[in-house]
């Protein structure tokens, strides 16, 4: 069982794969690791996802499955976790050591080292229907995880940044029929070579894009599996049209949970953890970022599990010569506290 009383050498918040895979290789080297997670069960977003099929090693598994295995090994080799337990404070105590505060200070855990890998979530339409067909797997936030499933469908694209031009793309060029594709406002956020590549593509693959246009409804089919039709609204007239699609991808952004960090970490403009992407150090002696919370990360599960792995392996340097903490986050005047 997990002690509060006890010391840790490494203590990971976030049970997703990033801190998964760092709880594995700390483990395996003998460090005692405590893993602290704020839901019921350890695993975040990947667990939402019905089939993964770009995880190195399977053909076919569902994260729910996948996330199965990782704790089992990960508790084989004697890392322990906390459910339900929310980091909300990070601080160093005189001797060096680490304190994490969980649940608003109802409980501290000490550990010479963190991995903080708390994850981002997908941000939402906020309308009828959403939840339902997510679970109905009809609603996805990732081309990459789930393009393939629409394979010759006619699909529709929310959102106007990056992602959505870039994804759109890949989707239209890769497996769906036809897209349409809608943004809230007559001008793309995304970068312009992005938004020209969008349109060089729209014409050859079947992409029909509607400025501006949001998403109202999600309406299911009788049974409940499929989506029947989305309602949109055009913004300028407020009229509402019914799109009968197989599908929707929403690519309106990514919220990464990181609010309890503000003013602890260097925290950028989107709330992405500044830390160096070759070592995961962030600017503070003895604390690693790894997986979707961190800056530059590309968002996937393997890359997240590499961030991960790339961590616990930096600790022990860390352990070695705590003094030659460096990290190319930091500015010149040195390092946090
Ligand atoms: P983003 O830049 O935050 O863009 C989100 C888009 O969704 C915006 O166009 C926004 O509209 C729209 N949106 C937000 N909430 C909405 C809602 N409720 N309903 C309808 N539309 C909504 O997110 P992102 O595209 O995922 O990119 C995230 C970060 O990753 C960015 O920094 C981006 O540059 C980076 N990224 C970079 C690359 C690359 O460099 N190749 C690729 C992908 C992502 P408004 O524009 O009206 O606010």
């Amino acid at each position: 069982m997990p002690q509060a009383d006890k010391e840790y050498d490494v203590i990971i918040i976030g049970g997703g794969p990033a801190g998964l895979a760092a709880a594995l290789y700390t483990a395996r080297d003998r460090y005692s690791t405590l893993i602290l997670e704020k839901n019921g069960l350890p695993g975040g977003q990947i667990m939402l996802t019905e089939h993964v099929e770009n995880y190195p090693g399977y053909q076919k598994i569902s994260g729910f499955e996948l996330v199965e295995q990782m704790k089992a090994q990960v508790a084989s080799f004697g890392a322990e976790t906390a459910i339900g337990k929310a980091a909300n404070a990070i601080r160093r105590r005189d001797d060096g050591k680490l304190e994490v505060d969980v649940n608003n200070g109802e409980l501290t855990y000490v550990g010479r080292s963190v991995i903080v890998s708390p994850g981002s979530d997908y941000r939402n339409l906020d309308i009828p229907g959403e939840t339902e067909m997510r679970q109905a797997t009809r609603v996805s936030y990732c081309a990459t995880c789930d393009g393939a499933f629409y394979r010759g469908k006619h699909i529709l694209a929310i959102g106007g940044g990056n992602t959505a031009a870039e994804d759109t793309v890949y989707l239209a060029t890769r497996f769906i029929d036809k897209i349409t594709m809608i943004h809230r406002r007559t001008e793309f956020r995304a970068e312009k070579v992005l938004v020209e590549e969008l349109y060089a593509a729209a014409d050859e693959h079947n992409i029909d894009i509607k400025l501006p246009y949001v998403p109202v409804e999600i309406v299911a089919t009788e049974d409940g599996k499929d989506i029947d039709h989305v309602k949109i609204r055009n913004v300028d007239t407020d009229q509402i049209e019914e799109l009968h699609v197989d599908g929707v991808f929403v690519f309106v952004g990514m919220n990464p949970n990181t609010n309890w960090l503000q003013g602890v970490l260097d925290i950028d403009e989107g709330g992405y953890i500044k830390a160096d992407p070759v070592t995961m150090k962030t600017c503070v002696p003895g604390v690693f970022a790894a997986g979707d919370c961190r800056c530059q990360a590309a968002m996937q599960l393997a890359t997240a599990t590499a961030d991960g792995v790339v961590a616990a392996m930096q600790l022990r340097e860390y352990f070695r010569d705590p003094s030659s903490w460096s990290s190319s986050m930091c500015d010149q005047s040195g390092q946090g506290w």
